[in-house]
């Protein structure tokens, strides 16, 4: 039997990404097989994201357009935090889905989908909704598939226990549950025979992670730094509240650890901290700060912040312009409040105007890339460790990887840039002839002198490599963690 195509349009954050990957794991399970081509598909799942009311208009729009294009016999599901979030009366904003699932019961999918395929079958005209409450008591573990060959995403802990008045997210993802050091280590083992080089670890609050299994995220660095294979890790999103200075010294110390810390603050000044409910001052979280940079003074930095919040005054927003500079970001993802159901700050008044929102995002963004640009000058002339994950989107002529600290770059490999066609070579055999060149480098460490900083990535130039391993390269080129 020809195998059925999968198609998959994920919306949100890496939680959702890496649902993605599951639901293609499982879907692999019961012959379907991954496509790029949404016409093409006998499944389309819209994975969605509730974060902002933006991204529900645009799950609304792609269900809409799916409903009405449909590949004749095909099915569509929804899944994600809006279907989570809104339960039962998900059929009214998505009509066009024939099957509804919510992030608890992911696990699920197969049986859902095998179930609507029944249904279709019997010319049953019956959508297949199901969403549970809470999370199962014991996760089922389930096949992955990822996308990425060397770089893997790992749940270390679903949910979370704060509760931000802006933020769906305990509605849609639930309470903290922290997987276990052993099972972690497992699956982590696994990627590395498999022959992935970077972790990042997942959860909507990491530095949270084991606080309700009595360990805690330093502990489970160390754990994970001994798995032999994996180069490099990482870990993604910290709170300020939970993160300690334990968990600092052990990112200094552990050398496969990337100096690179994602870290919201959210507002820059305290009174909206406050009515944020985030449970920290600005002068704690600069601590952090500056515990950080006196650890590790080249450490990369990122964070958020919501512009807008309720009642935020222009000098309140100004502390936010302030924190951006004072902090130095590497890069801040910024964005305009948007009220959401469920949630406390959505029934408070907003006397401010949408055209004064946008005002400000756009000199918040301006400040935030200028210092992302000058932060980023601190890489010019630097040799970097750079893992190659593919070829550059803008110029497939270039490789394309992250730095150890994470930031994006593109690099140049002598000699290839400036290839040409052999004669009787057309324009499509010299790009196939530069892909297969280049393809020795996926997946490798390679040494880079940095020529260009951009605001958001960096161009540098190949001096040596591939290196399996970063470590020896390192010692090679005699440069210090
Ligand atoms: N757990 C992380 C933390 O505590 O910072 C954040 C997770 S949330 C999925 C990602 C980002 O979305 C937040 O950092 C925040 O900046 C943004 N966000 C969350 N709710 C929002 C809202 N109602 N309006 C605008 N942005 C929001
Ligand atoms: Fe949302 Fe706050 Fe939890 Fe982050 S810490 S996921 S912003 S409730």
């Amino acid at each position: 039997m020809p195998q059925k195509k999968v198609y998959i349009e994920t919306l949100g954050c890496q939680m959702n990404l890496a649902d993605t990957e599951r639901m293609l794991g499982m879907l692999d399970e019961i012959d379907y097989t991954p496509t790029d081509i949404r016409e093409e598909a006998d499944l389309s799942i819209l994975n969605s994201c509730s974060i902002r009311e933006h991204a529900v208009d645009k799950m609304r729009s792609y269900i809409g357009l799916w409903d009405k294009k449909r590949k004749p016999g095909s099915l569509i599901a929804l899944a994600g935090c809006v279907a989570q979030q809104e339960g039962a009366s998900i059929t009214q904003i998505a009509p066009g889905a024939d099957i509804v699932i919510g992030t608890h019961n992911i696990h699920r999918l197969p049986d859902l989908v095998l179930q609507a395929q029944k249904n279709q079958a019997e010319d049953i005209h019956e959508r297949v909704i199901e969403i549970w409450e809470e999370l199962p008591e014991d996760i089922p573990e389930v096949p992955i598939l990822r996308k990425n060959k060397y770089h893997a995403w790992v749940n270390i802990i679903y949910g979370c226990n704060y509760r931000c008045t802006y933020c769906i997210v305990p509605k849609t993802r639930g309470d903290q549950r922290s997987r276990s050091i052993a099972e972690i280590k497992r699956e982590i083992e696994t990627l590395a025979m498999e022959g992935f080089k970077e972790i990042m670890l997942l959860g909507q609050n990491v530095d949270g992670y084991g606080l309700d299994i009595g360990t805690s995220l330093a502990a489970l660095l160390r754990e994970v730094h001994e798995v032999e294979g994996i180069e490099r890790i990482k870990f993604l999103t910290s709170h300020p509240c939970d993160m300690t200075y334990e968990l600092i010294e052990t990112v200094a110390a552990l050398p496969k650890v990337a100096k690179y810390f994602h870290i919201p603050i959210q507002a820059g000044n305290d009174g909206v901290l406050k009515r944020m409910a985030r449970r920290y001052t600005y002068a704690r979280y600069m601590e952090l700060i500056s515990y950080i940079r006196k650890l590790m003074p080249q450490a990369s930095i990122t964070g958020d912040i919501i512009v807008g919040f309720p009642g935020e005054t222009h000098e309140q927003f100004m502390d936010s312009v302030k924190a951006v500079r004072e902090i130095r970001y590497d890069a801040c993802i910024t964005a305009v409040y948007s009220p959401r159901p469920y949630t406390p700050a959505a029934d408070w008044e907003d006397p401010i105007s949408a055209e004064e929102k946008n005002e400000r995002i756009r000199l918040l963004n301006a400040v935030s890339a200028e210092v992302a640009e000058e932060q980023s000058k601190r890489y010019l002339g630097t040799t970097q460790q750079v893992l190659v994950e593919g070829l550059s989107q803008r110029n497939p002529r270039r490789l394309a990887g992250r730095i150890f600290d994470n930031k994006t770059t593109n690099v140049d490999v002598p000699g290839i840039s400036d290839l040409e066609a052999a004669p009787g070579e057309s324009e499509a055999e010299l790009s196939q002839r530069i892909s297969k060149q280049l393809e020795q480098y996926f997946g490798k460490t390679i040494g880079v002198k940095i020529t260009k900083a951009h605001a958001w990535a960096l161009r540098g130039e190949l001096i040596s490599g591939p290196s399996q391993n970063e470590k020896n390269l390192r010692k090679a080129l005699a440069i210090s963690d």
